[in-house]
């Protein structure tokens, strides 16, 4: 028998408990509290009250329950005392089939683990699919996190434990997440293709018009013909395209009037040793709900149009955004006489991709706003944001503005022995100068970001004070206002060192945009998803950069965030998101779907 919302909100409380006995290890007062909010409107609602409980407990509360769960592959598993809850998860993850090899590793690492933090690692080792993560990436995972501060090793042992609940749970009420599972797979299926070099290591990397860029396209036509899109095809600069028809109109429409296209996507290409989301959650979240729609013989009042987009990461040319750009008319001619690092200019990379790679044809690329709703994407965070409050959405009230510049510092080379501490004009010295204060006046803000990712003493030897550095500034905040007081402060105070030290200064400013606020009803419309989930509302300006600033300069746009696991890292082959959180975003889409078409009877 498989429990039921209802069941649970209609329980006596002593009856209550005992339905969701076993959530949390020898731990029922976690369940109890939670109760006490009863009615649930949804499981992801009973699953948050879970975790506001736990939040709101003291640290010693939070370590008990932690204690109270089990090594893995610890001494409770091989004696075979374990809850039938325990036995079932490591049992999924192979660990009940160590080899004595393997067994003494990991009970080594599980010594070492608790020597340092003083409580059990823990790790919900049926990982983001629910199906179970093989052994070799659990015990790299245990390396991985004995680097950690203990605080936050406590705090990621909590949310493991939420979500060993949570998959818990899900087997209670019989719940599997399928759309997500399936949403899960299409990414793990294109992942498959790799650039070279970086295949046979195991990476993931996608960048634009290569073999495997190639061969993403041609999955993801193949996958959007099989959801039920009416019309797919890839366009001239590579950006694959899905539209699922409006309705036919009841009676003939003069000429212009017909019904408009729900514009989303996002981008297939990967940056270097890239993560398996960022970019194509928002192609295939769309494509679920069309999968759906096409099952259930259903056509809405406007039409869907879906793009991959074939080159946002900036990585094989120095041309980001190259694709939602040509929907914006925004590709720069200058592009196609760019050549990569192997010398092969982008309009060759485009002919032998089979494209004709003439202006002509990307010139036609440019949409007709007036055609269109609007553009909405969704995206895995790429932060720690929602991960770190326990919240599987965000929704985004705008996309920062950005500015970059390329510098170099000048001072004089000189020997780091015999010049005097009062005489030198150390180059590397008053950038550093400028990245403390950086630091510093980018937190003042609160929500400002500034950033000296490059920094380099060019032909720097260890006994030769810096005589040049050369250094990068990348800053970012939620207006144009705040990122150019920002900027203003901080180049005034770099001018100020360099001057007081005596030091030369180039600047390059190598990109500027501009914010990217959320359209008020297409953020609206996100809301109101996300709150009928029974999921609370967290609204969050995008740090990173996406298609949608792009779009954002013809057309109304909004985005929607998923949580990302590892602390939102991104960019990175750690990058993670479960299938539950994934089937949640699917019914998001879905739910701004039928808003929009509710509003068009
Ligand atoms: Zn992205």
């Amino acid at each position: 028998m498989t429990l039921t919302l209802q069941q649970l909100n209609s329980a006596a409380p002593a009856e209550a408990l005992r339905l969701l006995d076993g959530l949390y290890e020898h731990s029922p007062w976690i369940a109890e509290q939670a109760l006490a909010q009863r009615p649930f409107a949804s499981l992801a609602a009973l699953k948050h009250a879970m975790v506001t409980v736990l939040a709101h407990a003291s640290v010693d509360a939070q370590l008990a329950l932690i204690r109270a769960h089990p090594e893995l592959a610890g001494k409770a598993m091989v004696s075979q005392s374990l809850t039938a809850e325990s036995t079932n998860e490591q049992q999924k993850a192979g660990l009940t089939n160590c080899t004595p090899e393997e067994l003494t590793h990991i009970q080594q690492l599980n010594a070492r683990y608790i020597a340092r933090f003083g409580f059990p690692f823990i790790l919900a080792v049926r990982g983001p699919r629910g199906t179970g993560l093989p052994k070799r990436e659990i015990i790299a995972t245990v390396e991985r996190r004995l680097g950690n501060p203990v605080d936050f090793e406590r705090a990621e042992c909590l949310r493991h434990i939420h979500r060993i609940a949570e998959i818990r749970l899900n087997d209670k009420f019989g719940f599997e997440p399928a759309v997500g599972n399936e949403v899960w797979d299409w990414h793990e299926d294109l992942a498959r293709h790799s650039d070279p070099e970086f295949a046979e290591r195991g990476e993931l990397t996608v960048t634009y018009l290569t073999d495997a860029h190639r061969a993403c396209a041609g999955d993801l036509v193949v996958r959007m013909r099989a959801c039920g899109f009416d019309k797919v095809g890839i366009d001239a600069v590579g950006n694959v395209v899905g539209v699922y028809n409006a309705a036919p109109h009841p009676s003939p429409l003069p000429e212009g009037e017909g019904a408009k296209t729900l514009l989303t996507g996002s981008h297939f290409d990967t940056v270097r040793n890239g993560g398996k989301y960022d970019g194509r959650l928002g192609i295939f979240v769309p494509m679920a709900c069309v999968k759906q729609l096409h099952a259930a013989g259903r056509r809405l009042p406007f039409a869907i149009e879906v793009v991959g987009f074939a080159e946002e990461e900036g990585q094989r040319y120095k041309a980001t955004f190259l694709g939602s750009g040509a929907l914006t008319g925004h590709f720069n001619p200058a592009w196609l006489d760019q050549q990569d690092a192997d010398g092969v200019t982008m309009r060759d990379a485009m002919r032998h991709a089979g494209l004709p790679a003439t202006l002509e044809a990307i010139g036609v690329l440019q949409r007709d706003p007036s055609k269109y709703l609007g553009f909405v994407e969704v995206h895995i965070e790429q932060g720690p944001v929602l991960n770190e409050m326990d919240l599987p959405l965000g929704v985004v009230t705008s996309i920062n503005a950005s500015v970059r510049y390329q510098c170099a510092a000048i001072g004089m080379a000189s020997h780091a022995g015999t010049t005097p501490m009062n005489r030198r004009r150390d180059a590397a010295s008053a950038v550093a100068e400028l990245a403390l204060y950086a630091e510093q006046r980018a937190s003042a803000d609160g929500d400002s970001v500034a950033t000296i990712g490059m920094l380099q003493v060019p032909g720097g030897s260890i006994n030769v004070v810096p005589g040049r550095c050369l250094f990068s500034l990348d800053l970012r905040a939620p207006s144009n206002a705040q990122r150019d007081a920002l900027e203003r402060d901080i180049l005034a105070q770099l001018r100020a060192i360099c001057e007081r030290r005596g030091i030369g200064l180039t600047l390059e400013e190598t990109m500027r945009a501009a914010a990217a606020p959320s359209a008020p009803d297409w953020q609206a419309r996100w809301e109101n998803a996300v709150t009928a989930l029974g999921v609370p509302l967290h609204r969050m300006p995008s740090g990173a950069g996406h298609d949608a600033m792009k779009l954002h300069e013809v057309m109304p746009q909004a985005m929607l965030f998923v949580r990302g696991l590892n602390s939102g890292i991104s960019h990175n082959p750690l990058e993670s998101t479960t299938s539950d959180d994934m089937e949640l975003c699917v019914n998001a889409f879905s739910h701004l779907l039928d808003q929009i078409a509710s509003e068009h009877r």
